[in-house]
């Protein structure tokens, strides 16, 4: 049986919770931290030292099979981010637990994964979660306003993520109001009661935009959460769609990007799932953002759809 793992600036008991295995024995209630996938990313830190090394010169030959892609994107910052739609990476948080299929090959954990046991590598600890306060004012020194994607190693609304810290992350967004703030999420419940918490009936400041992750048609319920949170500019991720979203009125949504999965365990993306979710934007006025057809490699068969890029982003009022 896997020993749980510690999880550094976690109480123990919190991180017992998260990796614990009699919560990865129960996949008979799928949901956070139970979800089945989670017991491959405990396999993952058991790799022998010489399949660890070979990985590492496998991992090279991928690089650009994440969304990031480099290594400095991922063990720091990174001042200029690979991802189409944001300009950096900011992560006070690294690591995660998989919640839901569109999990299955998260591309942080693979790439954290990787460095798991290597001393001194800001991912010794591999994908546990890791809050990393040394890195909440990271923002503050960026004078150029810039998009800053926040926690692209992880889930901010992670449940082992202290309410008290995901403050000191807002009180850095709030007061770094020249930027603008891109906060995406599977855990969409926990995003609705922090929000309230922290904004009684008021909303978030419009540069701080908070959105959702979905993959297909079972998680639209994500969308219900996020019409319901106390924000001012709301965004959907359809990233890896993994299906057909079903009927829905993007309305009061200022932006939805899509995009396929990459990497080596890259999953189909249908042509007819995407065109419905852009046309439902444009009936809708809402921004569309088409990030890539996925495969290998992000780049492998491009981002074009039906001839063109798609690079709109929302247009913020009284931001
Ligand atoms: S929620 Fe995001 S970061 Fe966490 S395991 Fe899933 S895909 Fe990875």
């Amino acid at each position: 049986m896997a020993k749980p793992r510690r999880m550094a600036g976690v109480a123990p008991s919190v991180a017992s919770r998260v990796c614990a295995p009699a919560a990865l024995a129960n996949p008979a209630r799928p949901g956070p931290d139970t979800y089945p996938g989670n017991r491959r990313r405990c396999r993952i830190g058991r790799e022998p030292l010489l399949e660890k090394v070979v990985g590492f010169a496998l991992f090279g030959a991928f690089t650009d099979s994440t969304d990031n892609g480099s290594t400095k994107e991922h063990t720091d910052m990174a001042d200029k981010s690979k991802i189409e739609w944001t300009d950096s990476t900011w992560n006070p948080v690294t690591g995660c637990t998989k919640t839901t299929r569109g999990c299955d090959y998260c591309y942080a954990e693979r790439f954290a994964e990787r460095f798991r046991d290597v001393p001194g590598h800001p991912f010794e600890s591999g994908f546990d979660l890791k809050l990393r306060p040394e890195r909440l004012d990271q923002p503050l020194s960026w004078r150029k306003p810039r998009r800053i994607f926040v926690n692209s190693m992880s889930d901010l609304f992670h449940k082992a993520v202290p309410f008290s810290f995901i403050d000191s992350v807002f009180d850095t967004m709030e007061a770094a109001h020249w930027h603008e703030f891109q906060v995406l999420t599977k855990r969409s419940s926990l995003m609705v009661r922090y929000l309230r918490r922290r904004y009684g009936a008021a909303l978030a400041p419009p540069h701080i935009w908070l959105g959702v992750s979905i993959e297909d048609a079972v998680n639209m319920v994500r969308l219900v959460h996020l019409r319901s949170a106390q924000a001012s500019t709301k965004f959907i991720s359809f990233e890896p769609l993994l299906g057909p979203v079903g009927e829905f009125d993007p309305q009061g949504i200022a932006w939805v990007i899509v995009g396929g999965e990459s990497g080596p365990h890259a999953r189909r993306i249908s042509e007819d799932w995407v065109i419905d979710i852009r046309d439902r934007c444009l009936d809708a006025h809402v921004a569309f953002f088409f990030k890539q057809w996925g495969g290998l490699r992000p780049k492998s068969a491009g981002r074009l759809l039906q001839d063109r890029e798609w690079n709109e982003y929302p247009q913020l009022t009284g931001a």
